[in-house]
């Protein structure tokens, strides 16, 4: 009974709880640049990201789609950060028991208080549900104060477990890389560095291209006073509180900003600026722990290449992580094993033998093909498709159908017969043996959608 009250208590609650920060920025650290063009000579930067299901004390789970909802919160990162080559890749997921305070007879499950919530981060901590070169993204159940909070910066954030596949994660995420609210009664409405009054660099988030604003969320009425819900444009008249009380100059990108706490009108929107803070955030080395290579996003996060021994086509599929628009190009090695990502000597066509979208939701079709290497979209990189890697080129592997074509005056002409073949037809090992002398083109089919043709000259 208290955790379906809990439930119905706390299904809207999208608050965020992490607090503002108050405390100015170190010397030499944010440039308060705006500038795009500074994006152009950074290298890109891979964190990985791990994440915790709380479950209740005795095991059980209310959340049995979170696996998957976490994967789409692996997409929504990516999606949102790789404009400004910040990657994350993903390093998997675990379900934890949580433990029982003894004055909460709920457990920790039911988070009463955001002190709760840290001491659940210590308890996990303490035993090992948390890894030292990631960020920690725990998914508890409910909790009274909001739907998520995080650490500023750090490498700890909670998110409720409703909303970790919606904007809440990247949110969070935001914080870690220390982007604050939007929000400030502080901040003053000029962006005119030369005015008396600008203080758009220290105050509030202390970027300069979000707008000054006092928030757009009200808990009292939980509502959006000053926002139309539909249109998510700011049609109120407050104004700064600045000498001058200049109005805030408030437009539709401040309030779908991912940092603005408008809720509904919340959107997979951050500026130039914001972008610009994280990445200075991270040169300052806050998250030297948790930066990995390149190379790794071109790595399966579960499944397997195949297993001559084992042959399963079910079981044998390295999985990708989404939220990346991939192309699989078809190549040509001697790879039962993918090989290394440093090592691009194969071959390989413009044929794509597999497409994926960033946006695409069946997680169980992101695998790698045989016969292909791994292209990955970057963005914002003069070369729109990098240099495909990791050709997996397995000859083990075999084609599930098939046909023969009989070139009946022995020369390539339409004169032909064409005979379909099923697997155990284009996989018999006297196929050759048994045919008439003459021209043919055998065709070989692969699952995964490639073929490949030999022509063979067969004498009297
Ligand atoms: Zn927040």
């Amino acid at each position: 009974m208290i955790n379906v009250f809990a439930m119905n208590a706390q299904q809207n609650n999208l608050e965020c709880a992490t607090p503002e920060s108050s405390i100015p920025d170190p010397a030499g650290i944010y440039s308060y640049s705006t500038d795009l063009n500074y994006f152009a000579d950074k290298d890109p930067v891979v964190l990985n990201i791990y994440f915790w299901g709380i479950k209740y004390p005795n095991g059980h789970n209310d959340f049995e789609n979170r696996e998957h909802d976490v994967l789409q919160a692996v997409a929504n990162l990516n999606i949102m950060y790789n404009q400004f080559n910040i990657f994350f890749k993903y390093r998997g997921f675990e379900e934890i028991d949580s433990p029982v305070l003894p004055n909460d007879p709920n457990g920790y499950y039911i988070l009463e208080t955001i002190s709760q919530y840290h001491g659940l981060t210590s308890w996990a901590t303490a035993n090992g549900y948390k890894k030292a070169d990631a960020f920690n993204v725990y998914a508890f159940g409910w909790a009274n104060w909001g739907g998520g909070i995080a650490s500023m910066p750090g490498l700890t954030c909670g998110v409720s477990s409703d909303s970790i596949a919606n904007n809440l994660t990247v949110h969070e995420i935001g914080h870690n890389l220390n982007l604050g609210h939007t929000r400030s009664v502080n901040e003053h409405t000029t962006r005119d560095p030369q005015n008396q009054y600008f203080n758009a660099d220290v105050a509030g988030d202390k970027v300069v291209d979000t707008a000054a604003n006092s928030g757009f969320y009200d808990s009292s009425c939980q509502c959006t006073p000053y926002v139309d819900q539909n249109t998510c444009n700011y049609f109120g008249t407050e104004t700064d509180n600045s000498p001058d009380n200049v109005p805030y100059d408030i437009d539709h990108e401040d309030v779908i900003n991912i940092m603005g706490n408008a809720y509904g009108c919340s959107e997979q929107y951050l500026t130039t600026g914001q972008g610009i803070r994280a990445r200075e955030a991270i040169a300052a080395g806050y998250y030297n722990a948790a930066i990995t290579n390149v190379s790794s996003l071109y790595e399966p996060y579960a499944g397997a290449y195949f297993d001559p021994n084992n042959p399963n086509d079910q079981l044998y599929k390295p999985l990708f992580q989404p939220g990346f628009d991939y192309r699989f190009f078809e190549c040509d090695c001697d790879c039962p094993e993918p090989a290394p990502y440093e090592d691009i000597s194969f071959s390989y066509t413009q044929n794509i033998l597999k497409q994926v979208s960033k946006y695409e939701n069946d997680f169980s079709s992101i695998y790698h093909p045989n016969h292909t290497a791994i292209a990955i979209k970057i963005e914002n990189e003069p070369i729109f498709w990098p240099q495909p890697r990791r050709c997996y080129d397995n000859p083990y592997r075999k084609p599930n159908s098939g046909s023969i074509t009989k070139f009946n005056d022995n020369v390539f002409n339409t004169n032909i017969t064409v005979t379909q073949k099923d697997s155990l037809g284009i996989n018999n090992n006297n196929l050759v043996e048994q045919l008439e002398p003459g021209l043919y083109k055998i065709e070989k089919r692969y699952e995964e959608g490639n073929t490949e043709q030999d022509i063979i000259f067969k004498q009297e």
